[in-house]
C-alpha cells in the first residue's frame, strides 16, 4: 500500500529529525548543526499519529524551543506507479492476472 511507504518514510524521518532533539547542541554536525542555525533548537518531534492529528496524512509535527511548529506532511511522488492493491511497481505486480 502507498500509506505503507510513507508511514515507513515518516517512521524514518522521525528517527532523525529525533536526533537534533536529543544531542546536545556542541555535538551536532554538518546538516544538523546548519538546520539549527537556520531554524533554531529542536524542542520535540512527533508522528502525526502521536501528535494525534485529524488526518489520514503521514507526517511529523516539529516544534521549536521558541514556540514555532511545523507539520511535514509526507506525500509520495508518482502514485499512480504503484498497484493500489499490492504496493508493488505495476510491472511486478500480479494481481489482475488472479481475476
Ligand atoms: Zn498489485
Amino acid at each position: 500500500m502507498m500509506n505503507d511507504r510513507e508511514e515507513k518514510f515518516q517512521d524514518a524521518l522521525f528517527e532523525l529529525l529525533n536526533d537534533l532533539r536529543l544531542t546536545s547542541r556542541e555535538n551536532l554536525d554538518g546538516g544538523a548543526d546548519c538546520f539549527v542555525d537556520m531554524v533554531g533548537e529542536v524542542a520535540s518531534v512527533r508522528t502525526y499519529p502521536d501528535a494525534h492529528l485529524l488526518t489520514m496524512d503521514k507526517g511529523i509535527v516539529l516544534r521549536l524551543k521558541n514556540g514555532d511548529e511545523f507539520q511535514l506532511t509526507i506525500r509520495l511522488s508518482e502514485r499512480g506507479k504503484y498497484c493500489d492493491d499490492c504496493g508493488n511497481p505495476y510491472d511486478e505486480c500480479s494481481c489482475e492476472e488472479d481475476e
